[in-house]
């Protein structure tokens, strides 16, 4: 079968699914891509607030981070990136604090003003709990690197807001995404490339997806029998819900925002960075975005600001992160097993693979997919 006679589905418009499509595309298949949204992007879309100008992160900040230099051109290909530097405080009984844990914040919290050196020894010798070699929790992982101190205050009543669950109960991968400084770089990633798109990410996601052998339709939702009308399926939907949750439903978390325009008395600037992290247990929400601060090259007098609520995830909400527990999912198992008797349909993605990947990793997966799937023709 030539090429052009292969019809290829990509179901989700996010990132991983648009950069599916353009690869195909670009080696001359005729891909159609839907969503079941009334826009593309998935969770990265973001829009202009018509009143302000300024780019609004719909579905939370999305800074997008890389050490592989393949992506990094790979994303700046179909759209302008700015460098951006994330810089996150975290509100802690009242007191803010520098984030990710760095020199400020062990002198901050303790109150000291120890060098590099001593803040490392001060927290192996005085605060790490022993014993703990091999971390597989969440807790234990923040108990090894930071003390039970810090891990109290910053972690535990953010992850229990953030996930439902006990940090005891969660992998210890969840908190390796955060760095622990001994020097003043509060830089919130560690990655040599950083930056966000200037026109923002729905620009790109609409970059990428231009292209004459891809065809777009939104408002369309996946039907199983989609499958014997394609020669493959690219799946980024729920695992769960693509076997009609015969094996039980996967946990996932939905967020609730809650967004506050300068109508609404918020003139000016609101909290002075992007990211204000709520560590206390007490708080309802987990984050507050200001959402101007994520575009510091663009000058806006009136701000726009969104409370973030984490909550359990139900069949109709949007899905936004898988829950892993520590000691892996028998539900889970049971699914994988299952998708790789699909031979095809291909699931890709965070709800796909039901795995918490950064948009640098979504990309370079998409792109792995994508030829290896190219391979077999
Ligand atoms: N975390 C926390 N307190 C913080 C920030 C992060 O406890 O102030 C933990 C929490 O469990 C969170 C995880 O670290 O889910 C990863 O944080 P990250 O900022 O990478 O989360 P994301 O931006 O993907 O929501």
């Amino acid at each position: 079968m030539s090429t052009k006679n292969r019809k290829v589905l990509c179901v989700g418009a996010g990132l991983t699914g648009s950069v599916i499509a353009r690869e195909l595309a670009d080696h001359g298949l005729p891909v159609t891509v839907i969503d079941e949204r009334e826009h593309i992007a998935g969770n990265c879309w973001c829009q202009r607030n018509p009143h302000t100008g300024i780019l609004v992160h719909a579905y939370g900040p999305h800074i997008f981070h890389t050490s592989d230099e393949k992506i990094w051109e790979y994303v700046n290909r179909y759209a302008e990136f700015r460098p951006y530097l994330h810089r996150v405080k975290a509100s802690i009984e009242g007191r803010i604090c520098s984030l990710p844990i760095n020199l400020l914040t062990i002198n901050q919290f303790f109150d000291k003003s120890f060098t590099p050196l001593e803040a490392q020894k001060f927290l192996e010798n005085v605060l790490a709990e022993p014993g703990i070699t091999a971390p597989v929790s969440l807790e234990d992982q923040a108990l090894r690197s930071v003390g039970r101190d810090l891990y109290e205050a910053f972690f535990k009543g953010y992850t229990i807001k953030q996930w439902g669950m006990h940090p005891r109960d969660l992998p210890a991968s969840i908190l390796k995404r955060l760095p622990v400084r001994f020097s003043f770089d509060d830089n919130y990633f560690s990655d040599a490339y950083q930056g966000i798109p200037t026109k923002g990410y729905t620009e790109l996601v609409q970059n990428i997806l231009s292209s004459s052998n891809i065809q777009l339709k939104l408002n369309t939702r996946y039907k199983s029998n989609d499958v014997e009308k394609y020669n493959h399926v690219f799946y980024s939907g729920r695992i769960d819900r693509y076997f009609d949750y015969k094996f039980g439903q996967l946990p996932y978390r939905t967020l609730k925002f809650e967004h506050f325009y300068p109508a609404e008395h918020l003139d000016g600037d609101f909290q002075g960075c992007a990211q204000m992290n709520f560590c206390d247990k007490e708080v309802p929400y987990t984050r507050i975005i200001e959402h101007k601060h994520l575009a510091p090259w663009e000058k806006h007098e009136n701000t726009i600001t969104t409370r973030e609520f984490s909550q359990a995830c139900g069949q109709n909400d949007i899905p936004f992160y898988p829950v892993l527990h520590a000691g892996g999912s028998d539900i889970l198992d049971q699914y994988i097993a299952e998708s790789k008797k699909q031979i095809r349909t291909t699931f890709v993605g965070r709800l796909g693979t039901h795995q918490y990947l950064d948009m640098d990793v979504a990309v370079s997966r998409a792109l792995l997919e994508a030829h290896r799937f190219l391979k077999t023709l």
